[in-house]
């Protein structure tokens, strides 16, 4: 954690306790360049991280509209929601645990589509055309032929 006062980069842990309603850790700091005390807290962020957009736009992370996109994408394959659920979470704990205040909706297409082949080759396929837009057909059987038992037609 970089020193408020002098911008060092290193600082030290000299004490670590919950606060008293146990929302959050505070934490004695020491900077080992001007030798600085400072406190910080660790928090639970939850729907506090705007995904950034390939066009610049910003919204808050909305776990329903990944939530919506991966059934899309399995509509009609035989996954169940348990899966897609399950898949979405995951999306979510990842983004969460990157501790970023701004996720690109990249970064996100990236996880969700590495979710997503675990699950169905189809349902990957259908997600990934949306996401990656492929302007050429050939870029479209290039990709299909990176995925395991499915033709590209
Ligand atoms: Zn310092």
């Amino acid at each position: 954690m970089r020193c408020p006062f002098c911008a060092h980069d290193d600082s030290q842990v000299k004490d670590s306790r919950p606060t008293e309603d146990n929302s959050a850790i505070r934490r004695r700091r020491q900077c080992g360049g001007c030798g600085a005390r400072f406190t910080t807290f660790e928090r639970v962020q939850l729907r506090e991280i705007t995904v950034i957009k390939s066009d610049g736009t910003r919204q808050s992370f909305d776990r329903s509209k990944i939530e919506q996109s991966v059934s899309l994408a399995c509509r009609k394959r035989s996954v169940d929601g348990e899966k897609i659920d399950r898949l979405v979470s995951g999306v979510q704990r990842q983004v969460e645990t990157l501790g970023e205040s701004e996720v690109s909706s990249l970064a996100i297409g990236e996880m969700v589509m590495e979710g997503l082949r675990q699950v169905d080759s189809v349902a990957y396929i259908r997600f990934a055309s949306v996401y990656r837009d492929f302007s050429e057909a050939s870029d479209f059987a290039d990709f299909a032929s990176t995925v395991r038992g499915v033709s590209a037609g």
